[in-house]
């Protein structure tokens, strides 16, 4: 008999730490499936790369999303109760959607998914996120609305929402020693979330180091910079050549557009395939990474308040620089004099002189 032939390059592959890892993904918190939809759009990871495991080394991928599931009811239900019995083996939680405050009404309740069998009475958001999260290795938020409650959690909202580092406590750990993860975005930047949920295999696999994050729980590689940072219209900012009507390729900050105060790389890396974006587009930056938002930056089309003094600051300064840069750059666009087809040589090549023997 042949004995079967391993190719030498095999011992470059490792078993992962943990073998299988599901993916127990909440939409029922007070949400729009908008970052569901999103994640749909990303392309490094995109969220089949991850399933059909393209890249080695990681663990095995299972997704219960109910919006992308193919159970459905009983058939869908049955992986959270084994994850809620301690059956299900290793998992991430990922929640969707603001935290509503169930405390607040006499009865009925304002978020849930599924039935308990032996009350009949729907599972809140909030029971299973108490149920689950302290059983998960890691627990993420995805959107504004998870991480910090978002636009549900507006003033004059009935539900006293809130994100989940509101409803756990900010010092939450899973038991694997993970703080709540939050990636923010009204949605999520398609690839920011993959990315994230990428390094969190990787770290399930014993490959990476604790997930970087700052002091609001955000990926610090993803959000360690502002939407101006990465802005190509910034150029237009610096000179003082601020757009006074949508359609302008100039600066939008006199329109509404908060880019300099705001954690976020979407112009920088654009939103599809590093197509689109926010003010790098044309449309201003509405903060919608912040915990802030959406309050702190309503209304949205008025010229933020600091904006006013930063441009007016910049004005003199900008004005001057524009025409400095005018003058040299109409001397750059001039080709130098000796570019001609005269007989003579005027370059200020002076041929060698031939050493006598
Ligand atoms: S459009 Fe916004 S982000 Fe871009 S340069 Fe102007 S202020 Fe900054
Ligand atoms: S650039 Fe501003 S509006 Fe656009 S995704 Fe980032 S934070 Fe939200």
């Amino acid at each position: 008999m042949v004995a079967a032939t391993v190719p030498y390059g095999r011992k470059t592959q490792h078993s992962p730490a943990v073998k299988e890892v599901h993916v127990l993904w909440i939409t029922a918190g007070l949400g729009c499936d908008g970052d569901t939809v999103s994640i749909t759009a990303a392309t490094q990871p995109s969220i089949e790369d991850v399933l059909r495991g393209a890249i080695p080394g990681l663990p095995k991928v299972y997704l219960h999303n109910p919006v992308l599931a193919y159970e459905n009811g009983d058939e869908f239900m049955k992986y959270w109760y084994l994850a809620d019995d301690g059956r299900l083996g290793a998992f991430v939680l990922v929640v969707e959607g603001s935290i509503p405050n169930e405390k607040i009404h006499r009865e009925g309740y304002w978020a849930a998914l599924g039935t308990d069998q032996r009350t009949g009475q729907p599972i809140t958001t909030c029971e299973w996120i108490d149920r689950l999260a302290p059983k998960a290795v890691a627990v993420v938020a995805i959107g504004t609305c998870a991480t910090y409650g978002g636009i549900h959690a507006m003033e004059g909202n009935p539900t006293g929402c809130m994100g989940l580092p509101d409803y756990l406590g900010w010092d939450w750990k899973s038991k694997a020693g993970l703080p709540i993860v939050c990636v923010p975005g009204c949605p999520v930047q398609p690839d920011n979330f993959m990315e994230t949920l990428l390094y969190l295999l990787y770290q399930v696999a014993g490959l990476a180091p604790m997930i970087p994050l700052d002091d609001c729980l955000r990926p610090t590689w993803l959000f360690g910079k502002t939407v101006h940072d990465g802005c190509d219209r910034a150029g237009y900012y610096e000179q003082a050549d601020f757009a006074h009507e949508y359609g302008s390729p100039k600066c939008l900050v006199k329109l509404g557009c908060w880019g300099p105060v705001v954690n976020c790389n979407v112009p920088k890396r654009g939103w599809m395939a590093g197509i689109g974006g926010c003010p790098n587009v044309g449309g201003i930056c509405i903060g919608c990474t912040m915990p802030g938002f959406p309050d702190k930056f309503m209304p949205f089309m008025d010229e933020p308040p600091g904006a006013r003094l930063s441009s007016v600051a910049i004005g003199f300064y900008g004005r001057v620089i524009r025409k400095l840069r005018g003058w040299t750059m109409d001397t750059a666009n001039k080709e130098p004099k000796w570019r001609h087809r005269r007989p003579e040589l005027t370059t200020g090549y002076h041929p060698p002189t031939p050493v006598k023997s």
